[in-house]
């Protein structure tokens, strides 16, 4: 079996069990089972276990259930906690039965496993706490090697995310695809220059590299070559990136209103750990009081305590992009580029909101409450994507829907604006 490429925090991860702060067993998931795993439950006798497996698993009815992901489910309690999960916070199924009985989801929970052309890959998601520390508070770039594969993750074919969908693709073009990831890698972490400019160069990447695609002339990756150079070429002159990225113009009324949208619909279906996050946002930006006021919170806020945290750690945001590129086989799957480019930055430009929200309730800003919040968020936004869904459609419903009509979002101020 070939190696697997994995980002240097991957080896780091051990699941830290009943003493996570925001168990994995619990808050709602869709935890789906295939159909030899459902057998299996549905069969079992175990005295501790066959009474729960007949309450809490039951055949997916969904048309687009299969044999091979979906063919049962794990229904929760109303709480959202998993029938399994006992006392000490181990889960029983584990217990009585072995780590080879979970299912699919739980087994590699928080875990990626994708596939990029031969490619294996894996990766762990920031929705689980203890990954979440790993991979956002390592001061240093993520690098990546190359691992041997591991019987418990490697042995079945399960996939997270595989480009292309149905076959292994040209091993040719898959490298210079292959390239274009390292590309967008490198230019987010390109720390000679702001990360919102670095955000910015990425649009501009994307969307030079989707005209030459969507052209009918277009017939093989390797036209994209001379643009890749281009970019890796355009990082030598940094001031440049950085007075391009000075022009865009900001509009930080319109980033609190979205963040405030964000929380008021959310707040009803979050989990208590990411409540209490969106209402120390509330509460320090005073969003439910007038618009005004609520730019002036920001303001002090943002310069008092947000600036002072990030000026030292803004590679917390940068490893937050690297990973979510990386773990969503980025931009090559569900969806547009232009698409995802907007998700991506609508999620960065929220994040950050609430960041200088909550650091406005606490009169500070640390480690553990931005972990909270990234965290959370990635969780949260999980179950109940509806609403964020709604808020970035909102966001290209005008007719001025372009890669530079999302970038007003990357400003995090404005002399003008905040000078109130
Ligand atoms: S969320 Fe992460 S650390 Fe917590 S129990 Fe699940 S895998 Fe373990």
């Amino acid at each position: 079996m070939q190696n697997i490429t994995v980002p240097d925090y991957y080896s780091k991860f051990n699941c830290i069990g009943p003493t996570c702060e925001d168990t994995c067993c619990s808050g709602w998931w869709n935890v789906s089972i295939d159909k030899e795993t459902f057998q299996k439950y549905q069969a079992s006798a175990q005295p501790e276990l066959a009474p729960l497996f007949k309450l809490a698993v039951s055949k997916n009815t969904l048309p687009s259930a299969n044999e091979k992901n979906n063919y049962g489910m794990m229904t929760m309690k109303v709480d959202g906690e998993c029938h399994f999960l006992q006392k000490d916070k181990l889960c029983a199924i584990h217990k009585f039965m072995g780590a080879q009985a979970l299912s699919d989801t739980c087994r590699i929970y928080p875990r990626y496993l994708n596939q990029f052309g031969s490619q294996r890959e894996r990766s762990l998601g920031i929705s689980c706490p203890e990954a979440a520390r790993l991979i956002l508070l390592n001061p240093d770039p993520i690098q990546f090697s190359s691992i041997s594969p591991d019987p418990v993750f490697d042995a079945k074919p399960f996939t997270s995310y595989r480009f292309p969908l149905k076959s292994e693709g040209d091993p040719q073009q898959i490298l210079v695809l292959n390239d274009f990831r390292a590309v967008i890698i490198t230019v987010l972490q390109f720390r000679e220059i702001s990360l919102g400019a670095r955000v910015m160069l990425l649009g501009f990447l994307l969307d030079d590299v989707n005209q030459i695609i969507s052209d009918e002339n277009f017939a093989n990756a390797s036209e994209l070559l001379p643009t890749l150079e281009s970019y890796v070429s355009m990082l030598t002159h940094p001031e440049q990136i950085e007075a391009q990225f000075e022009k865009i113009e900001s509009s930080i009324p319109r980033k609190l209103n979205m963040a405030a949208q964000l929380i008021t619909q959310s707040l009803s279906k979050a989990s208590n750990r990411y409540k209490e996050c969106l209402e120390a946002a509330l509460q320090g930006l005073e969003a439910n009081n007038d618009p005004s006021d609520m730019l002036i919170h920001y303001a002090k806020s943002y310069s008092d305590f947000y600036l002072p945290f990030f000026k030292e750690k803004d590679y917390i945001f940068e490893n937050y992009l690297v990973n979510q590129v990386f773990t969503r086989l980025f931009p090559f799957t569900r969806g547009s580029y232009l698409d995802l480019y907007r998700e991506l930055v609508c999620n960065l430009s929220v994040l950050q909101v609430l960041l200088v929200g909550i650091a406005a309730k606490n009169k500070e800003l640390n480690d553990e409450l931005v972990t909270q919040l990234f965290q959370t968020f990635a969780r949260n936004s999980n179950h109940n994507s509806g609403h964020f869904d709604k808020l970035i459609t909102s966001l290209h419903t005008n007719a001025q829907d372009s890669f530079v009509h999302i970038m007003w979002m990357l400003k995090e101020t404005s002399e003008e604006e905040i000078s109130v």
